[in-house]
């Protein structure tokens, strides 16, 4: 293992000690990359490790808003611009009270390689606030959006830095975020934030393109190893919008979805959990606020297994899409004893690098969060290439190039693996041609 990686690495715990999910992925991510490292000396006398691990700003900001009882509260803003030499800085806003640096910068180095694995001209960045819309009332949300917007302006536009939502950020915060951008600059940018509302210029299949990204990725997968999707058993968690998409894909495709959770526990039924039945169900629970999923539990009969997470459950392929570091040695090993075959993360970092380790020691293939849930910022930088021509593409046109992304996501982290020695490694390969690309184009760009 090259000198210089691990140097870096220690370099990096010991500038950021209290980052433990940076730490992670920086962990993860140069130790795959480490072989290509050691091809190109010149790597080292630029200081491009070094450089890769340290965002190029970080922008941090007072938050003040008003509740409807008149309370004043203050919360933390945040913009990491992480990386812009393959295009503007891009990647979502998270609202969550867990929201720190670590986080963000975790977020933002993930998202620096998701985006140059999508082929598209985007940087990587990750933003968001420590503001917690849980039971917030629709004009508190608002408020706080415009909060955020006013300061948050100075710092984007549509050349330089491209948010969009994670985690508390959908469809109505994005409309509020934009209505205060629009206010201030006086200009409709709308290039500026993707995942926005179709009638103002928001493309066609954004909400569903994480999950069905993260389909097409184990479509081409599976083919690959001559399998299919079709009479599959998923197990899944969470119950957003990345989980919905898988729902939706894994019917279209013939596999059967048999777990959903949230963040109180999960439900099983082996007969599937979105069915003909249950469907109009889950839609109503989308669509209302204050939802979740022990109601559903409760509508059609089924134990809620409180407090727990689905992977104690026998699935052939298993997708986790609710939020960082939930499968871990213990759901590791369940996962292997359950003689699942699969494992495609659509949530961002959702096992740790052990976890990851151990799954694929067991002869699990594993297709890291960086490629397969790089479906919903690709259909991003295809909302940016809409609003540049001002122009509205169909769902076809926009399903079309997602498929066709993800699968040559697949193909390219396949060649990548095979080139440094590490045949159908499909995190390895991710993190290698994710890298090469940013590498390239961060040595043509001299010292910076
Ligand atoms: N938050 C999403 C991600 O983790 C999407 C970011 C975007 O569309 O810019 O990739």
């Amino acid at each position: 293992m090259s000198e210089y990686v691990e140097r870096v690495i220690a370099e990096t715990a010991k500038r950021n000690p209290d980052q433990p999910e940076f730490l992670q992925t920086v962990t993860e991510v140069l130790h795959s990359i480490a072989p290509v490292v050691d091809a190109h000396p010149e790597y080292e006398k630029a200081a491009l490790l070094e450089r890769l691990v340290e965002p190029e700003r970080q922008i941090m900001f007072r938050v003040t808003w008003t509740d409807d009882e008149g309370k004043v509260h203050v919360n933390r803003g945040y913009r990491i611009q992480f990386n812009g030499a393959l295009g503007p800085y891009k990647g979502g806003l998270r609202f969550h009270p867990s929201v720190n640096l670590s986080i963000l910068k975790f977020l933002g180095f993930e998202q620096v390689f998701k985006n140059s694995l999508t082929t598209l001209p985007i940087g990587g960045g990750k933003g968001g606030s420590d503001f917690d819309p849980h039971g917030r009332s629709d004009g508190e949300i608002m408020r706080f959006c415009q909060a955020f917007m006013t300061e948050l302006q100075r710092h984007i536009g549509l050349h330089t830095d491209v948010p969009a939502g994670d985690i508390g950020v959908g469809g109505r915060e994005i409309g509020y975020l934009f209505g205060q951008y629009r206010r201030i600059r006086d200009a409709y940018d709308n290039g500026v934030l993707t995942g926005k509302g179709l009638a103002y210029g928001g493309s066609l299949i954004r909400p569903e393109a994480t999950g069905y990204g993260v389909l097409y990725y184990a479509e081409r997968v599976l083919e690959h190893l001559g399998d299919s999707i079709k009479g599959k058993t998923v197990a899944v968690s969470g119950y957003g919008n990345v989980a919905w998409g898988v729902c939706e894909k894994v019917r279209e495709l013939g596999g059967k979805v048999v777990t959903l959770s949230g963040h109180n526990g999960y439900v099983y039924d082996p007969d599937g959990v979105v069915t003909d039945e249950k469907i109009n169900y889950l839609l109503e629970m989308r669509a209302s606020r204050n939802a979740n999923i022990r109601m559903y539990a409760e509508k059609f009969g089924l134990p809620f297994h409180e407090g727990e997470k689905p992977w104690s459950v026998k699935a052939d392929i298993c997708i986790p899409c609710a939020t960082q570091n939930e499968v871990g040695m213990k759901e590791a090993e369940e996962i292997v004893a359950n003689g699942t075959k699969y494992y495609f993360e659509g949530a961002n970092m959702p096992a740790s690098n052990e976890a990851i380790a151990y799954l694929q020691e067991h002869g699990v293939v594993v297709g890291p969060a960086k490629a397969a849930n790089a479906g919903g910022v690709a259909v991003s930088a295809l909302e940016m290439s809409q609003n540049s021509e001002r122009l509205s593409w169909t769902s076809e046109e926009v399903d079309a190039r997602l498929k066709g992304i993800m699968r040559a996501i697949v193909d390219s982290s396949l060649a990548a693996a095979k080139k440094y020695g590490h045949e159908g490694d499909l995190v390895i390969g991710a993190n290698i041609a994710g890298f090469e690309k940013v590498a390239d184009a961060m040595m043509a760009q001299g010292l910076f």
